[in-house]
């Protein structure tokens, strides 16, 4: 996994999502293509949120999944969306259901997402999915969390007794990634850090992988890094000069083994994982694959 000298490996996420859907694609058509079907819920006009429901419905209907959109207006009460979110619940022909965060501020997130079953919860917010990740039972895990353990599995990357630093504990990235990487069978030694940890330089590099989830434009630099280590970007800053990661790659890529790029890295495999996580869905909900 060395790249050149004094240049890490760039750990593009484009490959590795092409081959993931290339891999789903080709189960499902060896299977028949029995039907698989991928719900989203989408409320008000926010424009990113259109793009990436759209986009995540494209993928599904190329790797030959159906896809149901529910748009709902900006000024629907919460009630509708519980009921929007149950009727998928309670639909046999519905294997996954993602509803597009973030929703209006008046309507409570979390109330909606109780409504999905853990089988169908393919974004694996709720709390039975987390429940599920943290007894290791079968269940879907966060498509950002897996999105980071997916790349680095195609790229022949190592975790068993490896030292990951996930900086950034949040609900949607950081708490999930350290549960999933202390799993059995993959079976790192993890730290997580936060805003509050002391010494993040001096923890970071005793790292063999890093893994950076807070936002904070590169606040990840060499001084982090030990020699020959991972670097996994997963921060997104928008800033005038466009998207920038966590890490300064200028910095790091001369001392890293290996390097996501920002933009380009972990963002491409969320939809590949969307995709992974609906496939199982169907199989716990009795398609035969
Ligand atoms: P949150 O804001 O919910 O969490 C950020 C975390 O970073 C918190 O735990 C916070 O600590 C920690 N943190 C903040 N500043 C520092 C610091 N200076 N040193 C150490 N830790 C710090 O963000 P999310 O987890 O939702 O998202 C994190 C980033 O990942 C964002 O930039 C987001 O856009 C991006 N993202 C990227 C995705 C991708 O596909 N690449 C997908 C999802 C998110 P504390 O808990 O103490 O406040």
């Amino acid at each position: 996994m060395a790249g050149n000298a004094n240049t890490a490996l760039s750990l593009a996420g484009a490959p590795a999502r092409d081959a993931m859907l290339a891999n789903l694609k080709s189960r499902i058509a060896s299977a028949g293509s029995p039907s698989i079907a991928l719900a989203t819920v989408l409320v008000g006009d926010d424009a990113p949120s259109h793009k990436y429901v759209a986009s995540k419905h494209a993928v599904a209907q190329s790797i030959g999944m159906k896809s149901i959109r529910v748009d709902l207006p900006a000024t629907v009460t919460q009630n509708d969306v519980e009921a929007a979110v149950s009727q998928l619940a309670a639909d046999p022909n519905v294997h996954g259901i993602l509803v597009q965060i973030p929703l209006p501020s008046h309507i409570d997130e979390d109330a909606v997402l109780s409504y999905i079953p853990a089988e169908k919860d393919v974004d694996g917010l709720t709390e039975a999915s987390m429940g599920r990740l943290m007894r290791g039972t079968d269940g879907h895990i966060g498509c950002t969390p897996l999105g980071v353990l997916r790349l680095l599995q195609h790229y022949n990357i190592a975790t068993a007794g490896k030292h990951v630093v996930v900086v950034g504990r949040s609900l949607l990235v950081g708490r999930p990634l350290s549960v999933l990487f202390a799993r059995k069978g993959i079976d790192a030694t993890v730290t997580l850090a936060h805003s509050r940890t002391s010494n993040l330089e001096e923890l970071c590099r005793t790292a063999d992988i890093v893994v950076s989830a807070t936002g904070v434009a590169h606040s990840i630099s060499a001084a982090h890094i030990k020699p020959g280590a991972v670097v996994i970007d997963v921060g997104i800053s928008r800033t005038n000069d466009g998207i920038v990661g966590d890490v300064d790659a200028e910095s790091v890529a001369p001392i890293a083994s290996a390097l996501t790029p920002m933009p380009g890295g972990t963002g491409p495999m969320t939809v590949a994982c969307l995709m992974e996580n609906t496939v199982n869905a169907a199989v716990m909900q009795g398609v035969a694959l």
